[in-house]
């Protein structure tokens, strides 16, 4: 049974960074925030690959144990064309082909149905407000996207995130979606939409959570990792998105320090994919190395 169920895309990307070039490779926010959630937890995937997406992609997701009942194959793939400059932290789009993404109506199977926990990766806003209508009785809904959808349907967007428990955007987004250059600001806008929790992902520069608890608002401000390697940040927010959805998933706790370790583990997971290309490091890394960078974080924060 999928504990986790995540909707988003399965890309073929073209990526350019100061480090490389990569083409043809496995992405998607779909495919990268289920790989994160599968450190912790069972997850289904809700998306739609390509006629073109090579089988062998679809063999390894299976075999990492990510339920593909919620995935439909047909036409041609979702491409993302990206590029990076020496500041890693924000990704130029080069190209986005939507091909069958545009015409893609989620139809979760049963097994997906009771799925308790629900994150809506980075997608067309109208496939995750579907994708919400169809969820028997989620207990955790967590939302991310970009400036692509907040550019092209802000208004849906704005639906999807009053129907949300948590909003993760990243400090531009939130600064574009709100209008402000004030991160603070930002974050307390977005709380008036959802239910629990706002999180502003910073890139290297780590993540803020602000968290709604007994009509009070507590602030967390988790670290970036201290990376020496970095060839491509593309997936981090989804990997991020991932880790965080799947770390609660297991736990089933959703208390404020709970919350917290969530976002490092995402935050941790983040750091290890930005390290190499595609899915590269992900498909190498270990729980024992998750857990050595957990409590390395927490040492980091120490004062
Ligand atoms: P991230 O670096 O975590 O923001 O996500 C990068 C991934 O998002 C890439 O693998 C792309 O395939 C995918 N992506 C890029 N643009 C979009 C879009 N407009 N909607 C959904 N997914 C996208």
């Amino acid at each position: 049974m999928v504990d986790v169920i995540s909707a988003g895309t399965i890309g073929l990307d073209d990526i350019e960074t100061p480090f490389g070039k990569a083409k043809d490779t496995l992405g998607g926010s779909g495919v990268y925030s289920s790989y994160a959630a599968s450190f912790f937890a069972t997850p289904g995937l809700v998306s739609i690959a390509g006629e073109d997406f090579p089988k062998k992609y679809i063999d390894e997701l299976r075999k990492r144990g990510i339920s593909l009942e919620g995935v439909e194959i047909k036409g041609k793939n979702f491409r993302w064309e990206g590029s990076y400059e020496f500041d890693m932290n924000e990704a130029k789009t080069l190209k986005t082909e939507l091909n069958s993404l545009i015409e893609f109506n989620p139809e979760l199977p049963d097994s997906f149905k009771n799925a308790k926990y629900v994150f809506l990766a980075n997608v067309d806003p109208e496939i995750q407000l579907k994708v919400i209508d169809q969820v028997d009785s989620p207990e955790l809904i967590v939302m991310d996207t970009m400036n692509f959808w907040i550019s092209q349907k802000k208004k849906k967007l704005e639906e999807v995130m009053k129907r949300s428990d948590v909003i993760i955007m990243n400090d531009a987004e939130a600064r574009q979606f709100f209008n402000t250059v004030n991160l603070v600001k930002a974050a307390n806008s977005a709380l008036e939409f959802a239910k629990k929790a706002v999180i502003i992902k910073k890139g290297e520069h780590g993540a803020l959570l602000f968290v709604k608890e007994n009509g009070k608002i507590k602030h967390f401000n988790a670290p970036g990792y201290p990376l020496e390697v970095v060839k491509d940040p593309t997936g981090c927010g989804d990997s991020f998105g991932g880790g965080f959805i799947g770390y609660l998933a297991k736990t089933k706790n959703l208390s404020d320090a709970s919350l917290r370790k969530a976002v490092v583990y995402g935050s941790v997971i983040a750091s290890f994919n930005a390290e190499d290309f595609s899915l590269e490091r992900l498909r190498k890394l270990t729980m024992p190395e998750i857990e050595k960078r957990f409590n390395e974080m927490k040492e980091i924060r120490e004062f």
